[in-house]
């Protein structure tokens, strides 16, 4: 971490923290896994936003990165990271690799991320920056979420994130037994609520809400 952010590091992890507590009554959560807000902390956020937005790269909320998409709040990438219980061993999908930098932060918890993107430009950028900060650990791919990525399934976790009305079934096909998949669904816009899924070793799924959350949509399809 450059010194000239870690204060503002710093500050987000303690803001993360206060909103925890805050949420608590969704989440159930008091503390989020300390090896997630470590994962977090390694990341430099700054270089996952435009030029003219590094000194707010540090700040508690979302942030444009062009083509109509955003870069997650803080806080919700490191809720959604702990709610796929990321181990060492783990192979992970991500749906919607915007910025890279929720694939980064799963990338310094598990052996390989790949992460979808179907804007074709932000794929290219995403491909590039992860390349250029050294993560060696994460291939991008343009495409479109809904099928997945059955190459290298089943996943040991999913995470989406962009908010949908209805979850992909590919995706859930694509979940190794045990595993988690993290998704905000909903109508674009408003009323959304990141769900976790859980696949059972018989392959039986439980789902339950987490927190309202806001989510750019899950363009694309082919139902
Ligand atoms: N995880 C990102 C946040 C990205 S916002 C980060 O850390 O920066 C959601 C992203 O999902 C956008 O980049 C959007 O283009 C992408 N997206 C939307 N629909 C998609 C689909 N069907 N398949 C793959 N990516 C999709």
């Amino acid at each position: 971490m450059d010194e000239d952010y870690a204060l503002e590091m710093q500050a987000l992890l303690d803001e993360i923290d206060a909103d925890v507590l805050d949420t608590r009554l969704w989440t159930g959560r008091t503390a989020l896994d300390p090896r997630v807000l470590d994962a977090l902390r390694r990341v430099p956020r700054h270089a996952f936003v435009p030029e003219h937005l590094r000194s707010s790269a540090y700040e508690n909320h979302p942030l444009p990165i062009g083509h109509g998409q955003t870069i997650s709040q803080p806080y919700i990438v490191a809720l959604m990271t702990d709610l796929l219980r990321p181990r060492p061993d783990d192979i992970v999908l991500e749906v919607g690799t915007g910025s890279g930098y929720q694939a980064a932060v799963l990338a310094g918890l598990v052996r390989r991320v790949y992460s979808l993107e179907i804007v074709a430009e932000l794929a290219v950028q995403a491909r590039e920056r992860l390349r250029r900060l050294g993560y060696g650990n994460v291939e991008v791919a343009v495409g479109d979420g809904h099928r997945g990525w059955p190459e290298h399934a089943p996943y040991d976790a999913i995470v989406v994130t962009a908010a949908t009305p209805r979850i992909p079934p590919a995706l859930i096909e694509q979940l190794k037994p045990g595993g988690r998949l993290v998704v905000p669904v909903g109508p674009p816009r408003f009323d959304q609520e990141l769900r976790l899924l859980s696949k059972d070793v018989a392959g039986q799924i439980e789902d339950k809400g987490v927190l309202p959350v806001v989510f750019v949509p899950l363009t694309g399809g082919i139902d």
